[in-house]
């Protein structure tokens, strides 16, 4: 029998399970580099990575995934010298928070990308106490059997370290940019800008962490925070969620050696609850600074642009026109421009015939056309009812006019085709030159005037006192 080949979306779900095992299988040997003599791990990530993989993607959540997960819990344990059983008994409570924490999304459902609004965090949240209340469950048992605590203690340890560990690492795994998003970062402007943004959060979170070594004690664990608020309302929520993270290990690491907290702690217990829980706080607040700046930016910007773009058609209004007509020509200095005012002939017959809604349709048709045949640095605006106006740097008369031309052809098609009978045409002035813009209007306008009155749909080109007038 022939071998059966496999689909390449199946290769694919497999290469996917086999590189989150590996993810979970570094992410437990970090963590188990961390471990103390006799306790669990001071910091452990790897179930928040894993849980965070799969509420980003959770089509990879198939049982191969899970498999491998599996796998690399135990493999991880097996390497550093585990003993089999505490090895599984541990694997088994990871896998419960994590699977808790899956199965209750599943429930809820939420639309993605996360973290972009606040109630998203709030999701979070819940999912969060449900992963670590499952895994504090598992882990009293597991921390009975494997170091005879009394199931409450190991209980309440498991829940407070998960908590923590989930709040540090999933808000970066969930936010992580991905390899598209961060193609579409246009050129080293863009690029350089918002690393600027980043700079100064980076700088006071540098010297807070400086100030954590040298400095430590109870109050050491603030020390963060002005460097965590200035990247939530700065940059972005994974740039803020990374800065919590690199916090939340480096504070635990220097507690782990006596930095920070208590002095005369049990040296084998030197993260206490009341520091795994003041961590956590930390981590949730700059969150959710970060998310509602993130919505209020959102929200800023669809405001902006529809301030800036006429409802219907979506050209630019006529004021938002000329101010950036007005800044490209203070950018670009003297240089050749050129104003192109345009005007449906005949519209109101045809809002007269067939409504104003088919006035509307051939509205944004238009609009749509002339865009479709315009490039970047081109400036198109509606200044009211149905007249338009196009402008262009550095374009010579030849090129303007065989533009206008090609819209004026379009116009004339459609006019013909669909708006039978009503001659919606166009009708064009232009004017180019190194004159002002208000003069370059008012010649364009004239120029328009003229191609009304010898008839419309036509073009015709002002150049200072000159008028030439091209019709097909
Ligand atoms: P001309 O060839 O001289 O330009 O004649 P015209 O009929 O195009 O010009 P006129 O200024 O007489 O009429 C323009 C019409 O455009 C009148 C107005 O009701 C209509 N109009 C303005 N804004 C809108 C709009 O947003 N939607 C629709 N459907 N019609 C509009
Ligand atoms: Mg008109
Ligand atoms: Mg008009």
């Amino acid at each position: 029998m022939a071998a059966s080949r496999l689909s390449p979306e199946a290769v694919d779900a497999a290469r996917r399970s086999a590189l989150i095992g590996v993810a979970v299988l570094v992410a437990c040997l970090f963590g188990i580099a961390t471990r103390l003599p006799e306790t669990l791990a001071v910091f452990w990530p790897a179930n928040a990575l894993l849980l965070g993989i799969l509420l980003r993607s959770p089509r990879s959540a198939t049982p191969a995934t899970w498999s491998c997960a599996a796998l690399g819990f135990v493999l991880a344990d097996a390497v550093t010298g585990s003993p089999l059983v505490a090895n599984l008994v541990l694997t088994l409570c990871n896998l419960v928070g994590v699977s808790a924490g899956f199965a209750l999304y599943r429930f809820i459902g939420q639309s993605r990308p996360w973290l972009e609004r606040v109630q998203s965090l709030t999701l979070l949240a819940v999912l969060i106490v449900a992963a670590s209340t499952a895994a504090g469950i598992a882990g009293g048992f597991a921390n009975a059997v494997l170091q005879g605590q009394s199931w409450e203690e190991g209980a309440t340890r498991w829940f407070v370290g998960e908590f923590l560990n989930f709040m540090s690492v999933m808000p970066a795994v969930l936010t992580a940019p991905t390899l598209s998003s961060l193609r579409r970062i246009r050129g080293l402007r863009e690029m350089s800008a918002r690393l600027r943004r980043t700079v100064p959060a980076a700088a006071l979170l540098a010297l807070g962490l400086i100030l954590v070594w040298f400095v430590g004690g109870a109050g050491a664990i603030t020390f963060a925070t002005p460097a965590l608020v200035v990247a939530a309302l700065m940059t972005g929520v994974f740039v803020t969620s990374m800065f919590i993270l690199t916090t939340t290990v480096w504070m635990l690491i220097l507690t782990a050696d006596g930095h920070l907290g208590i002095p005369g702690l049990d040296p084998a217990m030197p993260v206490t609850l009341s520091v795994s829980i003041g961590l956590s706080f930390l981590a949730i607040a700059p969150v959710a600074v970060a998310c509602v700046t993130n919505e209020r930016r959102t929200a800023l910007a669809a405001l902006r642009r529809a301030v800036a773009h006429d409802d219907l058609t979506g050209a630019l209004r006529r004021d938002e026109f000329y101010r950036r007509v007005q800044n490209l020509t203070r950018d670009w200095g003297a240089g050749s421009a050129t104003i192109m005012m345009m005007d449906l002939d005949h519209f109101k017959s045809l809002n007269d015939t067939h409504g104003h809604s088919a006035g509307d349709a051939a509205l944004e048709r238009f609009a749509d056309d002339v865009r479709s045949q315009l490039r970047g640095g081109h400036l198109f605006a509606r200044l009211g009812g149905e007249e338009f106006a196009i402008y262009l740097r550095d374009t010579s008369d030849h090129d303007a006019f065989a533009l206008a031309d090609s819209i004026r052809v379009g116009q004339y098609n459609r006019a013909t085709e669909s708006l039978t009978g009503h001659g919606v045409t166009v009708s064009i002035g232009i004017a180019t030159g190194s004159d002002t813009v208000e003069n370059l209007v008012v010649a364009a306008d004239r120029a328009l005037y003229d191609a009304k009155r010898k008839g419309r749909n036509r073009i015709v080109l002002a150049r200072g006192a000159d008028e030439f007038d091209w019709t097909r």
